[in-house]
């Protein structure tokens, strides 16, 4: 049997940079709470947890003179402007990818924009950037809705996990609803290639296997995609968690199996996959090309 990996899998940069920045807080400070969770995958948020990383719905559990930490998905404005005011210590994880959004729409609505945000509504990170348009701004996933105009037109960006076709999918009939009705039209791209990556990564892999496993959480949006992208090549897809939801049967029906996980999953719980898989096979493992 021979166990291939994705080229791009896991981690990505903007989690990776989170958990690295709160691991080091611990060390240095103590405890500290998160608002919400630090990343979508119960494996990490344990064991940050039991170094005393805890999570926090809401300010309110945060208690008095206490450390909070914002997630990579980042916050709105209205947050940072409470945190000051509660007097609280602050540790901003926010992904760099995720403040260029934020920014963006910031600096829009300044000039004169009303933005269209391309997401999820309820998605943290949609509900973070909206809030940088200080009630000059829509999250909706359907061009069929009420936009409302600014003073120089509509500017449209996207929720940074969402696949650049998609986005221009919708940029492309905002513009045929749109085009000689407002006095301009913006595009920036807020999209973030490290979700493409992944997904390109575990086509390719699929290519050259019998039956892929895809590694990570099922309350993960972004790994539920892969697990989707990856069924769609037609090549039997598992999505399991974690190690032990392996099952042997699988193992007995094929020779080739292809290994690919979520931006939210890490290395130790794909290493753990893969030896297992080693470990019940007798098999080599090798990276894919
Ligand atoms: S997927 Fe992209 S935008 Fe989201 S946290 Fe990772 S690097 Fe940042």
């Amino acid at each position: 049997m021979t166990i291939a990996k994705a080229k791009v899998l896991g981690f990505c940069g903007g989690v990776r940079r989170a958990v690295q920045r709160i691991e080091t807080e611990l060390a240095e400070h103590g405890p500290l709470h998160t608002l919400g969770a630090i990343v979508h995958n119960a494996h990490v948020v344990d064991a940050l947890a039991a170094k005393g990383a805890r999570m926090a719905r809401s300010l309110d559990e945060v208690p008095e003179g206490g450390t909070v930490a914002i997630t990579a998905h980042g916050a709105g404005e209205e947050v940072y402007a409470e945190i000051e005011r509660r007097g609280l210590r602050l540790v901003d994880t926010t992904c760099p990818i995720v403040r260029r959004a934020q920014q963006a729409a910031a600096s829009l609505v300044e000039e004169g924009y009303s933005v269209v945000l391309y997401g999820e509504a309820e998605h943290p990170e949609v509900r973070g950037i909206l809030s940088w348009t200080r009630g000059q701004g829509i999250a909706t996933q359907s061009p069929d809705v009420a936009i409302p105009i600014g003073e120089k037109g509509i500017a449209v960006i996207s929720q940074t996990t969402k696949s650049p076709a998609m986005f221009a999918e919708f940029v492309q009939e905002l513009v045929k609803r749109y085009t000689g009705r407002v006095p301009e039209m913006r595009i920036v791209d807020t999209t973030c290639p490290e979700t493409g990556r992944r997904y390109q990564a575990a086509a390719e892999l699929a290519a050259g296997v019998d039956a892929l496993l895809v590694v990570g959480s099922r309350s993960s949006a972004n790994t539920r995609k892969l697990a989707e992208t990856c069924r769609a090549t037609g090549v039997p897809t598992h999505h399991i968690e974690s190690a032990g939801e392996i099952d042997d049967e699988w193992l007995a029906s094929g020779k080739r199996f292809g290994v690919t996980a979520g931006a939210s999953t890490p290395d130790d719980v794909i290493e753990d996959v893969v030896r297992r898989l080693r470990g019940r096979a007798g098999g080599s493992s090798e990276e894919a090309k």
